[in-house]
């Protein structure tokens, strides 16, 4: 025994390439779990990457490709776990977007965008909770799965009307399958705001991404602008045993973001 609180612990983590997602596999890993299955969809030489960066810490790395929004490739996710007979801890943490910053701009995405990105953020985390439901409910304590979700579905705001409706949806779904899947499994998810990852890079230039990071950093209570490492801890606390008696829970982890404007200052 190790005395870490993921001691021996099978975890799974969708979108583990780069981001949070690498960031919630390592955390994990540092730990003490055992194993650490990390899903990519592309990007395999960084999830590689992960993969390395827990080995360091003494787990197990699984490396499995595959699209979460294919329910045959989520069986193929969670299987990747069998060997082990049980997942402890499921982060459902892929996710997809599309910029269009301007929600007055109803032209600027249609009804392929709402499907596609519904696809990844919502129907993917679905069928990844289905595909791992009877190994999350062999763990010796109620297995946890904590979906990645966001601010945007919580107040509206975000890179576009079909991506904060996905996440709404998302942290809708979290309550119905909190409740559904009690006692033996727990649901919960966390609600980021702003994250410095890849996320931005992939759809903007450097000066643009350097500009919004100082924005967020100007209007945050916190005066700060998260790494993936500042939210992953908030992840990893609701699969931990410190959370065994929360679920149904969206964990808001937005550097005070929804708080809105300061109140008064007479600085
Ligand atoms: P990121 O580094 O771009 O990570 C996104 C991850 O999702 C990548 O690992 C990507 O894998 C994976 N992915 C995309 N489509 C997939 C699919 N169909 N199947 C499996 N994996 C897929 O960005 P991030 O910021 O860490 O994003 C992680 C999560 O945080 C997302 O759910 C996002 O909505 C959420 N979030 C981000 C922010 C933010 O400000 N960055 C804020 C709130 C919430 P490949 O690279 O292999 O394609």
């Amino acid at each position: 025994m190790s005395g870490k609180d993921f001691d021996g612990f099978v975890v799974v983590v969708t979108g583990g390439s780069t981001g949070l997602g690498r960031a919630i596999a390592v955390e994990t890993a540092s730990r003490g779990a055992a194993v650490v299955v990390i899903n990519y969809a592309s990007s395999q030489a960084e999830a590689e990457e992960t993969g390395r960066l827990c080995e360091a810490q003494g787990a197990k790395a699984v490396l499995v490709q595959g699209d979460v929004g294919e329910d045959a490739d989520c069986r193929r996710i969670a299987a990747a776990a069998e060997p082990f007979g049980r997942i402890d801890a499921l982060f459902n943490n892929a996710g997809v977007t599309k910029f269009a910053p301007n929600h007055g701009d109803l032209d600027a995405v249609d009804a392929e965008d709402f499907l596609r990105l519904y696809k990844v953020n919502v129907v993917g985390a679905f069928q990844m909770v289905r595909a791992a439901r009877a190994l999350l409910e062999a763990a010796p304590q109620p297995g946890a799965v904590v979906n990645t979700a966001s601010i945007a579905g919580v107040t509206g705001i975000g890179s576009s009307v079909p991506y904060a409706a996905s996440k709404g949806a998302m942290n809708t779904m979290t309550l119905s399958l909190a409740r559904g899947l009690a006692p033996n499994i727990r649901v919960n998810a966390i609600c980021p705001g702003f994250i410095d990852t890849p996320w931005f890079g992939k759809a903007m230039a450097d000066d643009t991404v350097s500009r919004m990071r100082e924005g967020v950093i100007r209007s945050t209570p916190l005066k700060a602008a998260s790494t993936a490492e500042d939210i992953a801890g908030a992840a990893v606390f609701l699969a931990s045993p410190a959370s065994r008696h929360v679920t149904g829970e969206t964990l808001l982890v937005d550097a005070g973001t929804h708080l809105g404007f300061a109140t008064m200052s007479m600085r």
